[in-house]
């Protein structure tokens, strides 16, 4: 049955949005927009990243969220300090987790071959690992980039079987108020999709409440990875009500 709520001429199964609130949040900020985010996503699924401080407590509060970690170890346990498992996310409620986040990738020099085992063991959990590629600039402007996105897919799903999203999130977009020409993401998606026929793609690179409604309209779209506006009460409930418009 269709959405009542469809108004945007645009109909597609499902539609995700990933808030990835990296290294910010607080107890507060969490309180005052949940209930109203919740509201606004009925018909979305929506997967809520916060820092692994605030899942539990997410959990005991709003036990209707579903969580997300914002990355987990290959390990199982053990001596690593700083670290996090996937069993620790699944002990505190976390259904979810990105992987390969492209800061990840920079800031602790993750490779493809890290997020892969990263996946699997976020699958072996229990998790569904939301699985992060994109570009830097120079490849972009060179116009590598659907060869580089094909060899980063290959490498970063090896022995990655079960359920998963892929996340396409071109880094000179990510956090820097530039976003991909929606042509730019068609085509990515389009090429994402002839490998991936049943995987939910999402993007992601700075989606803003005045951006989200078209991308989300792009075919092969299912979704959007949002950093910065997930964490602005307004923006990011006008982001769910555009995804959750375009249900149907
Ligand atoms: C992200 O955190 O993956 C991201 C896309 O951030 P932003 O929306 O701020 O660009």
């Amino acid at each position: 049955m269709m959405n009542e709520n469809a108004k945007t001429g645009v109909t597609k199964k499902t539609q995700y949005v990933v808030s990835n609130w990296k290294m910010n949040g607080t107890v507060a900020l969490l309180n005052e927009a949940i209930a109203i985010w919740q509201k606004a996503a009925s018909h979305v699924n929506w997967i809520f990243c916060p820092s692994a401080t605030l899942i539990s407590y997410t959990k005991t509060h709003f036990p209707d969220v579903i969580l997300g970690g914002q990355n987990c170890s290959a390990k199982t346990s053990g001596a690593f300090t700083g670290d996090i498992s996937a069993d620790q996310l699944v002990d505190v409620g976390g259904t979810y987790v990105i992987v390969g986040h492209s800061e990840c990738r920079q800031n602790h020099h993750d490779t493809n071959a890290d997020v892969a085992a990263k996946a699997v063991a976020a699958q072996q959990a229990g998790l569904i690992p939301i699985i992060c590629i994109g570009e830097s600039e120079a490849t972009y402007i060179a116009g590598q980039t659907l060869a580089y996105l094909k060899q980063q897919v290959d490498e970063s799903l090896v022995s990655v079987q079960g359920e998963f999203l892929l996340a396409y999130e071109p880094i000179w977009a990510i956090g820097t108020g530039k976003t991909a020409t929606l042509d730019d993401i068609a085509g990515v998606h389009s090429f994402l999709r002839e490998q991936l026929p049943t995987t939910p793609l999402l993007y992601g690179g700075s989606v803003s409440a005045d951006n989200a409604r078209a991308i989300l309209a792009v075919d092969n779209v299912d979704g959007v990875l949002v950093g910065g506006a997930s964490l602005k009460v307004a923006d990011f409930r006008t982001i769910l009500t555009s995804a959750d418009k375009n249900v149907g």
